[in-house]
């Protein structure tokens, strides 16, 4: 299995080299060349896997033998889920008929990103020691990242004490909540540093794309990136899908595959990494009937599916990117997207032209990909025609929420008296999906997942809000031990008091000759 950009680049790479370049040089993303079919009896002989060993069989399917072997494979994936405090990993828990929550948030930063951010630092760690043995001439690291608050802290509990690897993730100062900000920065480790810039997330994110694209800096230092067009995040994310699957056929006692029910995923979605992992597992052969895309009004994603234009459109306030009670959703550009783009248009070639070859279709595809990215570019806009969007809506249905959508939801599934429920507190983003799953016309054999993208107590502004009427309710009673006496423990930050690219340069340099 090799992997290829979406943008057309001729040059194949191997899954090792695609993780560690992250990006490819062309600016396209990458994909696997083809997607793996599942075994035969997958549905039989994965069925009571642990997550662990369901992870080792769905990576083996992506991941070459011959460049990391079974056994390195199984420590890796053993080492990076023993951090997980719940032994299903991510458990699955009824909430009503017909209605389910997957948690994804027992890692150690109480949200998804740590199911792909605890293998990505442990696989970063594992190739640079390998190429480091190969090579003779030892080869460090050097990850940046800006973070508007979760992947930040979820990189740095990744990467923390990683032989070779030192970690920059720059926040904007007083700018990420209370518990996010204690999150990443009482993290002590020596090959971790966290840069408190006075500005916002977008400068940040500037300064961050500035020294990637400054030559000598990043040759100099190697920088490796952590963001969430990363294929091995998304190829990470596959695997509770089918966990989740199997979980509910259990919960349902059908033991073999079932064409009696009809499976909804619905996903809260920023950069569209979470559910583009859900829209692989269905291509695999997960039998997936839809994948409900939920937004908050950074709707995007939502416009694209309701009338196939993706485009970057001004709020009432005038801003981009509207802020909400879900932040780690506000987002103007979808940086996954043109993954889901990509197959949308091969198989538009195929529907058309069905004697094609698979690489003339890939290439063609790739050429079609790269305008549009330049459109995207230029226009902030692309429009795409009815049979492209028909082929998505096999696969998604979309829903755009608002804040009030996710208070009410909150509060509905809160109500400690409705007997047909049982009482739950769900964070803003969790809430966005759950709200998205509501809005959904179901037939009684339609079951719904809903990912649980953090632990509400990370994100206690919106949940207090939304449960002030709740007399019983008190905030200490859903606070995870961890984040006791968090925000009064020892930091480490360093404070970068303009957002200049040279200045931030300097501090790197510093904090590394200091290390
Ligand atoms: C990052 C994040 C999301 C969005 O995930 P994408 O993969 O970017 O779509 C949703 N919820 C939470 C809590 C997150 O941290």
């Amino acid at each position: 299995m090799k992997y290829r950009s979406t943008r057309g680049s001729p040059k194949l790479l191997s899954f090792s080299e695609a993780v560690l370049v992250g990006l490819a040089e062309d600016g396209g993303l990458f994909i696997p060349e083809n997607i793996p079919n599942l075994p035969e009896n997958w549905s039989k002989a994965w069925s009571n896997l642990t997550y662990k060993s369901l992870a080792l069989e769905i990576f083996s399917l992506y991941i070459p033998r011959e460049e990391i072997s079974r056994e390195d494979l199984k420590n890796l994936i053993d080492k990076s889920y023993s951090t997980f405090t719940s032994n299903d990993i991510t458990p699955l828990k009824k909430i009503r008929k017909n209605l389910y929550i997957l948690e994804l948030f027992y890692g150690p930063t109480f949200a998804f990103k740590d199911v792909a951010l605890q293998f990505l630092g442990n696989l970063f760690e594992y190739l640079l020691e390998k190429k480091n043995k190969e090579n003779k001439e030892k080869e460090k690291i050097t990850v940046l990242g800006a973070t508007s608050g979760d992947t930040g802290s979820a990189a740095i509990y990744g990467l923390r004490g990683k032989k070779d690897i030192s970690v920059f993730i720059l926040h904007p100062r007083g700018k990420v909540s209370p518990v996010q900000e204690a999150q990443m920065t009482t993290v002590l480790d020596k090959n971790v540093h966290n840069l408190a810039v006075e500005g916002t997330f977008d400068d940040c994110q500037d300064i961050v794309k500035n020294l990637f694209a400054d030559r000598s800096f990043n040759e100099k230092h190697h920088l490796g990136a952590i963001n969430s067009i990363n294929w091995a995040r998304i190829l990470a994310q596959i695997v509770y899908y089918f966990y989740s699957y199997f979980q509910i056929l259990s919960s349902l006692n059908i033991t073999i595959e079932s064409k009696e029910i009809c499976l909804q995923y619905c996903v809260p979605t920023g950069n569209f990494g979470d559910i583009l992992a859900g829209y692989y597992a269905k291509k695999m052969g997960l039998p997936i009937n839809k994948l409900v895309v939920s937004t908050n009004s950074n709707d995007i994603l939502d416009r694209f599916f309701k009338n196939g234009r993706y485009e970057r459109v001004k709020g009432e306030t005038g801003a981009i990117v509207i802020e909400t009670l879900s932040p780690a959703m506000d987002i103007a550009i979808s940086s996954n997207f043109e993954r889901l783009l990509w197959y949308l248009v091969y198989e538009n070639i195929g529907k058309k032209e069905e004697e094609r070859n698979e690489e003339e279709k890939g290439k063609e595809a790739s050429n079609t990909i790269r305008e549009w990215m330049q459109d995207v570019k230029v226009s902030k806009s692309l429009i795409v025609e009815k049979s492209i969007l028909d082929i998505s809506l096999c696969d998604f249905i979309s829903e755009s929420i608002s804040d009030q959508e996710t208070l009410d939801t909150i509060s509905k599934y809160y109500s400690p008296e409705n007997e047909n429920q049982i009482s739950y507190v769900l964070d803003p983003h969790t809430a966005v999906g759950v709200a998205a799953a509501d809005k959904q016309n179901i037939s009684p054999n339609t079951y719904q997942i809903c990912l649980a993208t953090a632990h509400p107590a990370k994100f206690s502004q919106a949940v207090e809000k939304a449960l002030e009427n709740f007399k019983e309710f008190k905030f200490e009673n859903i606070l995870p031990k961890e984040f006791i006496g968090l925000l009064e423990r020892e930091r480490k930050v360093v404070f970068v008091e303009r957002a200049e690219p040279p200045l931030v340069k300097q501090v790197i340099e510093n904090e590394l000759n200091n290390e």
